[in-house]
């Protein structure tokens, strides 16, 4: 790791932390990545990881994956940024919306975070009215509105409201505890000026939370009875759990929609959709404002074409495989830690999971809180050093891509064998 360790030295100098997102900040230092291919990463000094943080989820069909990589070659030559409209985003529109059919119209950007700003704003325009709903743990973006108790790096880093974030803004987001309908109620029926409320429908931010049973059908339900907005940020479970994301997979359609990281399988593009009569109220025809140079870059639309059709092509197999893939997974590494009666909870659905060192069930951000995060740090550092790379946070999501083989499964069960024997010591 001498290479690693000498350019985060430099990096610290001229990069605040040395990183470009909290998150990537590990001790004593990150490795600093040279190439990846399919499931692997490499580092500068050579050494070779099987991925598992997967761009923080983002590439769901593995790293380099060759549709997509030829059909981004092939855009690169034609230009990289017109400015103006092509064929190529109503292609993706179009694509967008046949997988996701409570989506009847889409406007393409660049980030999750400016996917549910715009979200939001439109939830604002629409009813004319000013707070937000969001939930514990859930995080949607780095910016005033939403970062309130969020999950991800704010957690990680135990920074509940940002410094110099404003409380003016922050005051009409109001916090509600994940997985507890009958407090959303009461807020609801209390709260008149509420714009919109937005969701995680399956929390992949404060580790992986899963939505208790009648959850989302409730949180539909009472929007619904309160005319409210139900905004679903489907930035991680979008293309992940299903073709369809998670409203497919819960059979729940919201209002609005957001989707983002494996909607590019690695490429910068995040897109937001949803009801035609909420959408219209999008500039320049609407009041709402919104605009980016980036915006439907023909780079980005077509690596998305490409993975939406690699995806819809492949459907029934990918899901399958990914599934069967996380259910070994999990079922070896539950058996391992309760065989070194290792207390532990793992969570799990579709492509992700992830292990809380706790004896009580993890089922929203106070519950994931009380893990021991010591001993998934020390979990964290052992996987590394036996050649598995995941998120370096107790309050990220464990990811599957495509790209993983069964010799990579059993490595993968073969270093966490070794690394829960390292936690329990
Ligand atoms: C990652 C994430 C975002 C933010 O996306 P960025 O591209 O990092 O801005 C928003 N919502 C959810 C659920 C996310 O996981």
């Amino acid at each position: 790791m001498t290479k690693s360790k000498n350019l985060f030295s430099k990096a610290k100098k001229i990069i605040p932390s040395g990183v470009n997102s909290p998150v990537r900040f590990f001790k004593p230092y990150p490795f600093f990545v040279k190439k990846s291919l399919g499931s692997s990463i490499w580092d500068e000094d050579g050494k070779s990881y099987i991925d598992f943080c997967n761009g923080y989820g983002a590439l769901l069909l593995g790293h380099t994956r060759k549709e997509i990589i030829s059909a981004v070659s092939s855009q690169l030559k034609k230009g990289t940024l017109y400015g103006t409209p092509t064929s190529l985003e109503i292609e993706l529109s179009n694509l967008i919306m046949k997988n996701f059919p409570s989506m009847n119209k889409v406007r393409l950007v660049n980030t999750g975070a400016e996917a549910t700003m715009t979200a939001i704003r439109l939830a604002r325009g629409f009813t004319k009215k000013k707070k937000i709903i969001k939930f514990e743990g859930c995080y949607h973006g780095a910016y005033d509105s939403v970062l309130v108790k969020a999950g991800s790096g704010s957690a990680h880093n135990g920074i509940s409201v940002s410094d110099g974030g404003l409380d003016e803004v922050s005051k009409n987001t109001i916090v509600v505890p994940y997985n507890d309908s009958p407090t959303l109620e009461k807020v609801l029926t209390k709260q008149k000026d509420i714009a919109g409320l937005i969701v995680e429908p399956i929390l992949a931010n404060m580790g992986l939370i899963l939505p208790e049973k009648k959850f989302l059908s409730d949180l539909r339900k009472m929007t619904r009875q309160h005319d409210v907005p139900l905004i679903f940020d489907e930035v991680v479970t979008g293309f992940r759990v299903s073709e369809g994301g998670a409203q497919k997979k819960f059979g729940i359609k919201p209002d609005l929609t957001t989707l983002g990281k494996a909607l590019g399988n690695g490429f910068v593009i995040s897109a937001v959709g949803g009801r035609k009569e909420i959408m219209n109220k999008l500039a320049p025809d609407g009041k709402v404002y919104q605009a980016s140079t980036f915006a439907g870059n023909p780079v980005s639309v077509s690596a998305a074409i490409s993975s939406i059709k690699t995806i819809n092509k492949i459907k029934n197999k990918l899901y399958s495989k990914l599934e069967r893939n996380c259910e070994l997974l999990v079922n070896e590494i539950d058996d391992l830690a309760t065989d070194y009666k290792i207390p532990h909870q793992i969570n799990s659905i579709s492509s992700m999971f992830q292990i809380f060192f706790s004896k009580s069930p993890v089922t929203d951000y106070e519950t994931s809180k009380k893990a021991n995060g010591k001993k998934f740090q020390k979990l964290f550092s052992n996987l590394l050093r036996n050649g598995v790379f995941i998120a370096p946070s107790q309050y990220e999501t464990i990811f599957l891509s495509d790209a993983h083989t069964d010799s990579n499964i059993t490595k993968t069960m073969g270093a966490f064998g070794l690394s829960l024997q390292a936690v329990k010591n």
